[in-house]
């Protein structure tokens, strides 16, 4: 009797299985597979400047993205609830506060914070923000992912409307430098994260790619009492207003400008950034230690630095290869830890900044489904023929 029930146990267990195996493998088999826009350096006659139309009606004001709270009956990461979470930012006078549960934004809603979830749940950790949309993007790819699969989740993101960040892309490889030199069709890349140094060389792949893509700062907080990982890195974001269009807006033409700093506070303070013909033109105040100018494939580029009446003022030369140029800010004395990741000029035409967006290349993905249906009946035929194996033969009954 009881190896019966076993026996029923595991075949029902084997059953789930392999309807969960179906299932998953059904979501890689219908993936799209694209063409990516060619990997090369931005171009044009002129420079396009994140921060040269800061006259226009706005302010700076201090944005988190992405934090966590209790979420999911507790069973995803988060220590505290939303409204301690949310509390927590607004005291330390955040304009823009997002909770970023994964796949919810129930907390938004109950709280009245900004609509922001983070998307992801596969093994890889190739996560997303997606800010300011009102869906939620459920389909991924759970046991590791492409560049192709990566895209087509950017793209269904982007079809709610939402901005689409790449999250800790240097966590566990989640995007890799060889998927930034490859996709778009997202904004911003998280450059800034607790959990993992800057994600520089990262954003600098696709940079040097020609993905005019923005950074991004964000503390990923999973419990606000901790110091490391609340208030050490936000984005500041030049907005008319803390509106979802207006922020959408301002982090599409990157208007932003990453920042770590401690207790929510940095020092330091960005003042200006221009182009004077091929010279990038940086001014800041408070206790700079240094300025490094980055450009195409990541080699830095001489620094002039001077000061004079609490600004410091850096300038580098633009190289005539040069599809981009970028400056990195740090803090000296008690600020040390202090960094501001300014925006990028990049080069262009005045119109298309940067390259095309990836399109799904028909052939290879009809041929991929085909591929898939022909497994599919294969197995499903050499399952029945195991079946009829295993059913014993009727014998005639003697009376
Ligand atoms: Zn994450």
């Amino acid at each position: 009797m009881l190896a019966t029930f076993g026996w029923l146990c595991a075949a029902h267990a084997m059953t789930g299985l392999l309807a969960l195996l179906l299932l998953v493998s059904l979501l890689y088999a219908t993936a799209p597979l694209y063409a990516f826009a060619e990997s090369r350096p931005f171009a044009g006659p002129r420079w396009y400047n994140p921060y040269g139309e800061l006259t226009a009606p706005g302010r700076w004001q201090k944005a988190s993205f992405h934090a966590h709270s209790v979420a999911w009956g507790g069973a995803t990461n988060g220590t505290q609830s939303a409204e301690q979470v949310a509390s927590a930012y607004q005291t330390m006078q955040y304009d823009i506060v997002g909770l970023s549960n994964y796949h919810s934004m129930s907390a938004a809603a109950r709280t009245g914070t900004f609509p922001v979830y983070e998307q992801g749940w596969n093994v890889q950790k190739a996560h997303r923000l997606a800010i300011g949309g009102d869906a939620i993007v459920w389909r991924d790819y759970p046991l590791g992912q492409t560049a192709h699969q990566k895209q087509d989740i950017i793209n269904r993101i982007a079809l709610t409307g939402a901005v689409v960040v790449l999250a800790h892309p240097a966590l566990r490889g989640g995007h890799s430098t060889a998927d930034l030199r490859q996709l778009s069709g997202y904004d911003a890349l998280e450059v800034l994260n607790h959990f993992v140094p800057p994600a520089t060389t990262q954003w600098d792949a696709a940079l040097s790619s020609g993905r005019a893509v923005w950074a991004m700062a964000n503390d990923d907080s999973h419990d606000v009492r901790r110091a490391g990982e609340t208030g050490v890195s936000w984005t500041l974001l030049h907005a008319p207003s803390s509106r979802p269009d207006d922020v959408r807006a301002a982090i599409r033409a990157g208007r932003l400008i990453g920042v770590r700093g401690a207790g929510g506070q940095a020092q330091l303070a960005f003042v200006s950034q221009r182009m004077i013909g091929d010279t990038l033109e940086v001014r800041v105040r408070g206790p700079v230690g240094g300025v490094a100018f980055t450009a195409q494939d990541g080699l830095s580029r001489t620094a002039v630095v001077t000061s004079a009446n609490g600004v410091t003022t850096a300038r580098a030369v633009a190289r005539p290869t040069d599809g981009y140029v970028r400056a990195t800010v740090s803090g000296t004395g008690a600020a040390d830890r202090e960094l501001l990741l300014l925006n990028p000029v990049i080069r262009w035409d005045g119109q298309l900044l940067g390259a095309g967006p990836a399109t799904v290349n028909a052939p290879r993905t009809a041929a991929l489904r085909w591929f898939a249906c022909c497994l599919y009946a294969a197995a499903f035929t050499s399952m029945q023929a195991r079946r009829r194996r295993r059913v014993p033969s009727a014998r005639p009954v003697q009376v």
